[in-house]
């Protein structure tokens, strides 16, 4: 018998997700961000099943977009970091990726190289200050690639660090940076919205939007899940029970002998562990399903298992039962919270062992 973990993707809660995100933003053209193999959900599959309807795909760097076309992706890639070395440039060229630029040495090399670029995005540090050029430098580099006639459009973008926290004032003051750079350079499309933005902000009409988390409807809000936000999850990950035993009360289990059952109950023991991707830190009582009945983690994570004991203590957990660790009615946003991080990282860091099902 093989190991019973399993990811299942729902490529058309993808898609539907998709088509929300420009339902949400009707002005926009749409990338569909498949970075970091989808966010765990597998960028091939993924990009191949919105390949047609996709207006553009986003990756992080060259790397993935090269997987992508390799793998017969037609859609425009653009690379949102750019490139990292010159000759990456006649590859973009070549496979019709377009990137974004940031800084001097990004642009000089460009210029350098005389490739034919159909869309490059200037990259405004509106007040992130991880990447990006400030309102004069844009406007010069804007320039410079106009003058080059190697770019068929430059548009304008940035990215905005609060946008999911919507009492916080710092996107608006981004925003209003963004549009007096845009006013300098005059007529300029822009890229500034990602999830969070694209459902909470008002953000510039046409131009391109940048959807991440939500096509694999998770929610980039805290205490807010992407079901609760309209959005279809798209992962389901489930295991089965591979052992069970009767505890008695005081009976510890696992590394650390770190949960000490309250009363006489059956333990279950389920094939997932931290080397799967599931989270090592995760608390005691975080939530699961076994056999749709809910089941609370209890014990340390191991690397290749979890022990589990259902919510009614009179409940017996039986051999075989399938066991839902995120997904369906375990939002994998509140799988997170009990690991003190976030639904985009509990996706992202799954590892390639689990069999992955695409329906
Ligand atoms: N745009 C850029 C530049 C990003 O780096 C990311 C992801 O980090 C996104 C868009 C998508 O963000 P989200 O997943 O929050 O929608």
């Amino acid at each position: 018998m093989a190991r019973p973990l399993t990811a299942t993707i729902n490529l058309d809660a993808i898609l539907n997700n998709y088509r929300y995100a420009k339902k949400l933003q009707p002005t926009c053209n749409a990338f569909a961000v498949v970075k970091s193999n989808a966010y765990g959900h597998g960028a091939v599959e993924v990009a191949r099943f919105l390949d047609k309807e996709a207006d553009a795909f986003a990756v992080a760097a060259i790397e993935e977009a090269l997987a992508l076309r390799e793998a017969g992706v037609e859609s425009p890639i653009m690379l949102l970091e750019g490139v990292f070395e010159a000759d990456e440039w006649a590859l973009c060229e070549q496979h019709g990726f377009w990137a974004a630029l940031e800084n001097e040495q990004q642009l000089s090399e460009l210029l350098n190289s005389q490739v034919k670029i159909e869309k490059v995005f200037v990259k405004l540090d509106t007040g992130m200050h991880r990447l990006g050029v400030d309102m004069n430098g844009a406007n010069d580099f804007v320039a410079r690639l106009r003058e080059s006639g190697q770019v068929d459009e430059v548009l304008l973008m940035t990215h905005f660090a609060c946008a999911d926290d919507l009492s916080d004032l710092a996107t608006m003051e981004q925003l209003a940076y963004f549009e007096r750079t845009r006013q300098l350079i005059g007529d300029i499309p822009a890229s500034v919205a990602n999830s969070a933005a694209i459902m909470k902000w008002s953000v510039p009409e046409g131009g391109w939007i940048r959807p991440g988390i939500m096509l694999y409807g998770i929610s980039p809000f805290a205490e807010v899940t992407g079901t609760q936000l309209g959005l279809q999850p798209a992962m389901t990950l489930s295991s089965k029970v591979m052992s069970v035993r009767s505890l008695k009360k005081g009976d510890t289990v696992g590394y650390g002998y770190s949960y000490e059952a309250q009363e006489d109950h059956v333990l279950a023991t389920v094939a997932v562990g931290y080397g799967d991707g599931y989270p090592r830190h995760a608390k005691e009582e975080t939530p699961l399903q076994i056999a749709g009945q809910p089941a609370y983690l209890a014990g340390r994570v191991s690397m290749d298992m979890i022990t589990v004991r259902m919510a009614d203590y009179g409940q017996a957990p039986e051999m075989g039962q399938e066991v839902v660790l995120w997904g369906g009615a375990v939002p994998v946003e509140q799988v997170a919270e009990y690991a003190d991080t976030i639904g985009y990282e509990l996706v992202t860091r799954m590892t390639s062992r689990p069999k992955y099902r695409y329906i």
